[in-house]
């Protein structure tokens, strides 16, 4: 057996792995950034934020697409422009960032979390229906790393119950169930572009949807109430009376920025899905490790990070999940462990356990607290070399520590 580099082995890589830097920047951006900013013209339903939302509707097949300031705030307006709000109740699934969970709460409604699909570790929407009361008005499934949830299912179980669909695809730009893009086939889809995700503008969220009314209200909601496209002072047409409107503009900086990376978003997710199917391949090969499956109608995957599930009872005894990252990491191959808790015992989440209500999550405990590993999405644009050497990191890891 090979000696493991922590133990003074010699390294996987002996030279460091070709991980792009993240965000990406283009010199030609630069360029347009720099004139943008001596354009005077910075914000307020400027040239760049409608040409962005037109051209993230026209790329992703939406009628509308409303930006705002980040992926947070995309999920509160979009239950806003529901009429979700106090006494209603909105599915969430219990493995995901805990925005989606404090969104809900934020409108001053009650998330209501349901446990995890084992190989997709999406919503497991066999337990939906069971958590469904007279107050549930909405589903937020999350295409967590880019895998999808079971659109098919979901929407299936909203229909028969009357409930809205609200997409999180904040880790799942470009990818698409069936040949539609995430996002376009519920109510409304929630995208974020905050700096860690595949499409990164600092801080930044999209709202998408097909329906005019609520394109409107989406619209109006993040512009404090001005009509879409309107001139700062120049309101158009008044937005509904009830209809409370809020400020979540973004400046037409983020918008450049977006514009220049949804250029290259069909190019760079085929390479990281083709890259995904390469590394699932040498993956699944190794006793103990299953990579985190694709939608099970996906025809192209928006892959945000690469999810592993590494079976924690075939290593030694005495050795967890953390010692095998560590020694991974040692061989110069960078994994993590995700948020290595499910949403409602995530550091920073905040909400009192009156606040929402919870069945039995045992995969997503599991998976979170022992089995997960998680692979930056950086890797997935690595040259084949490397993904082939971050297998063999994993392999020869594995070699050492199971049972
Ligand atoms: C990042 C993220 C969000 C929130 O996006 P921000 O732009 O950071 O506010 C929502 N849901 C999920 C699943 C996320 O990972």
């Amino acid at each position: 057996m090979e000696k493991l580099a922590i133990d003074g082995g010699k390294k996987v890589f002996e030279t460091p792995a070709n991980i792009p830097s993240w965000p990406p920047v283009y010199e030609d951006t630069a360029e347009e950034i720099k004139a943008l900013y001596l354009s005077h013209a910075w914000s307020f339903y400027g040239k760049k934020e409608v040409e962005f939302n037109n051209e993230f509707a026209k790329y992703t097949g939406a009628k509308h697409c409303a930006m705002m300031a980040n992926g947070t705030v995309t999920l509160e307006v979009a239950m806003q422009a529901l009429g979700i709000g106090p006494g209603d109740e909105v599915i969430v699934p219990a493995y995901t960032w805990i925005a989606t969970g404090e969104a809900v709460v934020v409108c001053g409604a009650t998330p209501v979390i349901v446990d995890i699909d084992p190989e997709t570790f999406c919503i497991d929407t066999d337990r939906i229906e069971e958590a469904i009361t007279s107050r549930t008005k909405a589903i937020i499934p999350v295409h967590l790393y880019g895998s999808m949830s079971d659109m098919d299912r979901v929407m299936e179980i909203a229909k028969k119950h009357n409930l809205f669909v609200i997409e999180d695809c904040a880790h799942a730009h470009g990818g698409e169930w069936n040949g539609r893009h995430v996002g376009t086939i519920g109510d409304v889809g929630s995208f974020s572009f905050q700096q860690s995700k595949t499409m990164v503008s600092g801080e930044g969220g999209a709202c998408l949807c097909n329906d005019d009314e609520l394109g409107d209200k989406l619209g109006r909601i993040s512009h404090i109430g001005y009509q879409y496209a309107a001139k700062q002072g120049q309101a158009g047409t008044p937005p509904p009376m009830g209809l409370i409107c809020h400020n979540y503009r973004v400046t037409e900086f983020q918008a450049l920025i977006l514009l220049s990376q949804l250029r290259y978003l069909r190019r760079d997710t085929e390479l990281r899905a083709a890259n995904a199917e390469y590394l699932r391949g040498r993956l699944n090969a190794i006793d103990g490790i299953s990579c985190q499956k694709p939608g099970r109608c996906a025809t192209l995957q928006g892959y945000y990070n690469f999810g592993v599930r590494l079976d924690s009872d075939r290593l030694k005894d005495g050795i967890t999940r953390a010692e095998f990252v560590k020694a991974v990491c040692a061989e110069d191959a960078p994994v993590g462990i995700g948020w290595g808790n499910p949403m409602y015992r995530q550091k920073l989440w905040s909400v009192p356990e009156n606040m929402y209500r919870i069945s039995s999550c045992d995969v997503a405990e599991r998976l979170a607290t022992k089995d997960l590993i998680v692979i930056p999405l950086q890797w997935l644009m690595t040259p084949r070399e490397d993904l082939s050497k971050l297998a063999d990191a994993f392999e020869k890891v594995m070699a050492a520590y199971a049972k």
